[in-house]
């Protein structure tokens, strides 16, 4: 195994002898001990129908985060790995959410491996649309998005909240593909690039496009989780899209700057008004038209020092510069170590 796991660099596809990529299949995993015994043989049945079919190398690999779970699937993890050799595990220090549990599974495989997909562990995004992003990846694309093409199993309202969410961020600025999540295809090549992006609070599906490089979408069908309960109630849907708006763009800042204009204008026509007024000797109206603007202006000062505030906050994170994610253990520790000891003894 310490042979098929070794760390590789710089290698590409088409350097491979085989010319067939090394795959690792990234799964985020928190909390899931209802759902891993039932997803976890579908992942190894299409990675190793994907081998089978002459995609991908008989190197590739499942990776499974354990985002700091605080139930049994660490163990259930580490179980499966000590099963299949095809499955590896890695495990946060503690919660870190999904976006940091997918980076630091990206992260980990970018050295071994030539492709990567990301994929939740819950069995909605459906395996067979890999065999598809393999063969985008082997037409050229670097990064390949999942795109959902009917939200059909989704409840109403995850429907409307999370089309929403994906119309907030275009208007705010933030550039997402609609309707994808973090089911993608990323090469190593753009990984090693992403690496450099060096900020705190990520949100890959707006990072991603960033780094640019040929890239495609494949449509699947969302389905329905096959145990357990979702992570992203709506509290968390409005964290991710504030947070993806504050990170990508300073659109809202630019939108605070127009309003600040436009009531400015509105401002100067009711003191123009107020004045005459008091020159009429209408006072006690004048009273009233004070009061209102006082509010006014109080109520948009306010929500316009919340979002500054907001990006204050961010730069004082980022300046902080902390890690993005700590790994506590590995299920090839061992292995590794005697890698890289038969390694220094026979370079
Ligand atoms: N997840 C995670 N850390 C978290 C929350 C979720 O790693 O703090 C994983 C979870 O195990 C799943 C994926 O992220 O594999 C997506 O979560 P979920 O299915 O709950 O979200 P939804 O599909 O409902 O948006
Ligand atoms: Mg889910």
């Amino acid at each position: 195994m310490s042979e098929q796991i070794r760390p590789r660099r710089n290698r590409t596809a088409v350097e491979n002898t085989q010319a067939r990529p090394i795959l690792w299949i990234v799964i985020p995993c928190y909390n899931e001990e209802q759902v891993l015994p039932m997803t976890a043989p579908l992942f190894l049945k299409k990675l190793r129908q994907l081998e089978e079919d002459g995609r991908i190398s008989r190197s590739s690999r499942i990776l499974f985060v354990n985002d700091g779970s605080t139930d049994r699937t660490w163990e259930i993890i580490k179980e499966l790995a000590g099963e299949y050799p095809e499955i590896l595990g890695i495990c946060q220090s503690r919660n870190r959410g999904h976006q940091n549990a997918v980076l630091a599974g990206l992260m980990e495989a970018r050295e071994r491996c030539d492709i990567t997909i990301s994929i939740d562990c819950d069995g909605q995004d459906d395996p067979d649309a890999m065999d598809e992003m393999v063969d985008k990846y082997l037409a050229g694309a670097e990064v390949v998005y999942g795109v959902r093409s009917r939200r059909e199993t989704d409840t109403w309202f995850k429907r409307t909240t999370a089309e929403g969410f994906y119309r907030l961020m275009k208007l705010m600025g933030a550039e997402v593909v609609f309707n994808h999540a973090d089911y993608r295809l990323i090469s190593s090549k753009v990984l090693h690039h992403f690496a450099d992006f060096e900020e705190v609070n990520i949100f890959l599906r707006g990072m991603v496009p960033l780094v640019g490089f040929p890239s495609d979408t494949v449509y699947y069908e969302r389905n329905v989780r096959l145990a357990g309960e979702s992570h992203y109630p709506l509290r968390k849907m409005i964290a991710l899209a504030f947070n993806g708006i504050t990170s990508l763009s300073v659109k809202p800042i630019s939108l605070i700057s127009g309003a600040g204009i436009g009531f400015s204008i509105i401002g100067l026509i009711l003191m123009i008004w107020a004045i005459i007024q008091a020159i009429l000797g209408h006072t006690v109206a004048g009273w009233t038209s004070t009061i209102c603007i006082i509010c006014l202006l109080g109520g948009i000062q306010l929500i316009s020092l919340g979002v500054l505030g907001q990006y204050i906050g961010k730069t004082y994170l980022e300046t902080k510069r902390r890690p993005r994610y700590i790994i506590s253990a590995r299920t090839w520790e061992k292995e590794e170590r005697r890698w890289i000891e038969s390694e220094k003894a026979d370079p």
